[in-house]
């Protein structure tokens, strides 16, 4: 039986990634070893380490003038070091869509001045608004993808200060204007690699001004500096990252999987929107293309389909524990024929219990 798994995290790795790494797990470039049993600081690694940021730079066109780092502590490591590097005695602004734009406000609060702004005129309905006047804030941040709740910002806050976006649920699944961003984080086990890994994409202007307490390994200066290996990076999670860059690129390229990814996600939404059995409660401007959350009308039957649905080898849908209901993930690595076999599962459920 072909398993699909639908976490939203870690969650599942493009195959061809899987089966690469499976055939150099003992055996790394014929040097008798595992890459994770090699030094960060020979040259197999530093040669594998470069190419995985060069690819980076590559498929999201990162502009020169921005540091790649490669960083432990997943986003909510992320949402430390942002304020203790960029916060400063100023303050900054928090655009709130939902659960983790929430908690990396509340996070900044412990260093500085944060000050907060609803984007929801309800839980799935998000509106920019106009922000007004943003020159006063250190930085502008905000979650373009909301893991839990299901919904995203497409289009950009229009601010006068710089831009930090915690993209660690659509990194490489949507196009970025790099430029337009002072910083972007993200923590890779979604669509770029495991667990263990953060990757920060930050304007080089920007660094050099961190809270003299910030711990060495979250100093955005200090890891640019030594090319992200002051300390012992995250050397399995690295490689594999790097594979899973190589394959976005046998891809055709964040545009063609940004593709893929939305045809994939419009197929579920019209088959929810379709069904008088499931609902999606977010309103259409702001749907995730990566995470589809959705209820089922009769909610005494949701033990019963995510039974049904791992049976059916439809593995993790169960929506995040402080929402309820359920959610489909849909990264890149999640083919359309996962897509398929779900909506044919869903529908058969329906027919058993309408
Ligand atoms: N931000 C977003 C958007 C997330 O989806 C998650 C994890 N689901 C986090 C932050 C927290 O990530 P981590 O567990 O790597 O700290």
């Amino acid at each position: 039986m072909t398993v699909y798994n639908f976490c939203a995290g870690p969650a599942m790795l493009p195959a061809d990634v899987m089966t690469k790494a499976r055939n150099e797990f003992l055996n790394f470039q014929d040097l008798g070893v595992s890459v994770m049993e090699i030094s960060h600081r020979s040259s197999p690694y530093i040669a594998l380490a470069e190419e995985a940021e060069q690819n980076l730079r590559d498929l999201m066109g990162i502009p020169d003038d921005y540091a790649v780092l490669f960083m432990h502590g997943g986003a909510r490591g992320q949402f430390s070091a942002v304020p203790l590097n960029l916060l400063g005695e100023g303050k900054a602004l928090y655009l709130n869509s939902g659960q983790w734009s929430d908690a990396a406000g509340v996070e900044a609060a412990k260093y500085g001045t944060v000050e907060t702004r609803d984007l929801r005129r309800s839980a799935g309905d998000l509106d920019l608004g106009d922000l007004g006047d943003t020159r006063g804030y250190r930085y502008v941040h905000y979650c373009p993808n909301e893991t839990v709740n299901g919904t995203a910002l497409f289009d950009l806050p229009q601010v006068d200060s710089p831009l930090v976006a915690d993209m660690s649920s659509c990194i490489l699944g949507r196009e970025v204007e790099v430029s337009k961003f002072g910083l972007i984080y993200a923590g890779a086990q979604k669509n770029a690699g495991p667990a263990g890994l953060a990757l920060v994409i930050v304007r080089r202007d920007l660094l050099g001004q961190a809270d003299p307490k910030t711990p060495a390994i979250l100093d955005y200066a200090l890891a640019d500096k030594t090319d992200s290996m002051y300390n012992t990076p995250p050397t399995y999670p690295w490689y594999l990252a790097g594979e899973v860059f190589k394959w976005v690129k046998t891809q055709g390229g964040v545009a063609a999987v940004a593709e893929n990814n939305r045809a994939k996600a419009d197929r579920l939404y019209q088959f929810i929107d379709d069904s008088p059995f499931y609902r999606n409660e977010v309103a259409a401007h702001c749907r995730s293309e990566m995470n589809v959350t959705f209820q089922l009308q009769d909610t005494a039957l949701d033990a019963r389909f995510l039974r049904e649905a791992e049976a059916a080898g439809l593995m993790a849908l169960e929506g995040h524990r402080m929402v309820g209901g359920m959610r489909a993930s849909l990264y890149n690595a999640m083919p359309m024929a996962g897509v398929e076999a779900l909506i044919a599962f869903m529908s058969r459920f329906e027919q058993e219990h309408v």
